[in-house]
């Protein structure tokens, strides 16, 4: 089966969030599996063209993924020169536009490569424009291109987040032969008007072909026991000393005093309609009660940015505020932090709860989606029912009585933690099935 895979991001040649590192680690796993998948990316100014060399074709680019050494297509490099090049962001307003020329560009690789796919596989609202063009492409035009007679350009389309270009979202949800999400909850959630206000009617239409296949995580990125970017390797068995180890340090990097206070981390982007960072910084003073230690990565929001630069200096020893994107710093923090803290209003899948629980910090977390789905109570860390402040300082809290008084709970529910398998084997096989459907579905 031959599939071309296509993205905005794909880690680690190019990484902005969790697009980035599902777009990189599933299509290696699908190769494992037999598939010829190949991904077509952005020819994006930012790429390290030394570390991830891109060969030129005509009028595109051609690089490789990860130790198979998966074939990478790069388009629409003057577009994307435009509106990134010398060190440029384009307004988001512009953005829809930018990738609308994305879309373009798949399509004139499609036309003059000499490898044809039986699938499109689009994530997200950037390739929308794409599966719309694929929709009127008839069977004839496709021989035309070069595809075999009566060949079938199959589409699945993946929502990895709604919350963004419905304009965009709705085109492909209503053209894609399959569609699904990243996690069983979040693909009930999303028929309900709760989470979808925009796109509740077209969902629902297409809800006979809409699936939820969990995301996982790439082991050979998040794993302490060789992670080259922590301070103190460590693996189950040594698991008490090795988070202690790293905690010191991350204590120490934050300018805390190594006490045994329950250290909790934050690491995603400060998108207050997402992530809950408002209650974060709402619940700065409470931190500061119950004497718990805080350390928060993330950009976005300038607003929250400022709030948290001000906890900050308002509890230096207890609030460590880092406004920045910083990979191995993220590292640094599963490792070393005892709890990661992820209030999300909605969480279509997350990886950072299946991060965190490989180095064995107990996720405390909001139960819905993709959160809901991954993390057991009282198992491998702790949920909370509902979106407020006090749901999440009350999870807080338990998380630090067990932390305290219960401590062999604890490690007990490290050591689940650390034992839980999000590898991306069993969904690859999932999405093989949901390809099957869609050559089975496709209208050409
Ligand atoms: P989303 O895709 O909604 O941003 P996910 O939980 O699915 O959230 O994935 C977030 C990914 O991005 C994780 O790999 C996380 O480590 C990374 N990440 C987010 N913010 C930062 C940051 N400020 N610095 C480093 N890594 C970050």
């Amino acid at each position: 089966m031959k599939i071309l895979y296509a993205a905005a991001e794909a880690a680690p040649i190019l990484k902005k969030g969790g697009l980035g590192d599902v777009a990189g680690s599933l299509p290696p796993a699908l190769a494992r599996i037999g598939c010829d998948v190949r991904l077509v990316l952005p020819w994006h100014p930012e790429i390290d063209t030394e570390a991830y060399p891109i060969e030129e074709k005509a009028g595109y680019g051609i690089g490789r993924l990860g130790d198979a050494g998966i074939p990478v297509y790069f388009v629409a490099r003057d577009e994307f020169d435009k509106a990134y090049g010398d060190g440029k962001h384009p307004e988001m307003a512009k953005e829809e536009e930018l990738y609308e020329k994305f879309s373009l560009g798949i399509f004139e690789f499609l036309k003059r490569s000499d490898w044809k796919p039986d699938i499109f596989h689009g994530n997200d609202w950037h390739i929308s424009r794409a599966l719309a063009i694929l929709e009127i492409t008839t069977g004839r035009e496709l021989y035309n291109w070069g595809f075999e007679e009566k060949s079938n350009l199959a589409t699945v389309f993946t929502i990895h987040n709604l919350g963004y270009f419905w304009t965009s979202l709705r085109q492909a949800v209503l053209t894609a032969d399959i569609i699904n999400t990243v996690s069983p909850s979040y693909a009930k959630e999303i028929l309900t008007p709760e989470y979808c206000t925009q796109l509740c009617p077209e969902l629902n239409q297409r809800r006979s072909d809409l699936y939820g296949v969990l995301n996982g995580i790439d082991y050979g990125t998040w794993n302490p026991e060789i992670d080259d970017k922590i301070a103190f390797q460590y693996r189950i068995e040594n698991r008490v000393q090795g988070k202690l180890e790293n905690k010191r340090r991350l204590q120490e990097e934050a300018g805390f005093t190594a006490s045994d206070a329950m250290l909790v981390g934050f690491v995603g982007r400060l998108d207050p309609r997402q992530k809950g960072v408002e209650l974060i910084a709402q619940a700065i003073d409470k931190f500061s009660e119950c004497g718990c230690q805080l350390v928060i990565l993330g950009s976005g929001d300038p607003e929250i940015e400022n709030k948290f630069r001000e906890a900050g200096e308002k509890h230096p020893g207890l609030v460590s505020a880092n406004i920045k994107y910083d990979e191995a710093f993220a590292h640094r923090i599963y490792a070393g932090a005892d709890a990661l803290l992820i209030p999300s209003k909605y969480e279509p899948c997350g990886l950072i709860q299946m991060i965190a629980m490989k180095y064995g910090t107990l996720p405390i977390a909001h139960a819905v989606g993709g959160l809901k789905d991954t993390i057991g109570h009282g198992e491998t860390g702790y949920l909370y029912d509902e979106y407020s402040l006090d749901a999440m300082v009350g999870g807080i809290m338990n998380a630090q009585y067990d932390f305290l008084n219960n401590r062999d709970n604890w490690n007990r529910m490290m050591e689940n933690a650390m034992w839980a398998d999000f590898s991306w084997d069993r969904s690859a096989e999932e999405y093989v099935k949901l390809y099957e459907k869609a050559l089975g579905k496709s209208r050409k």
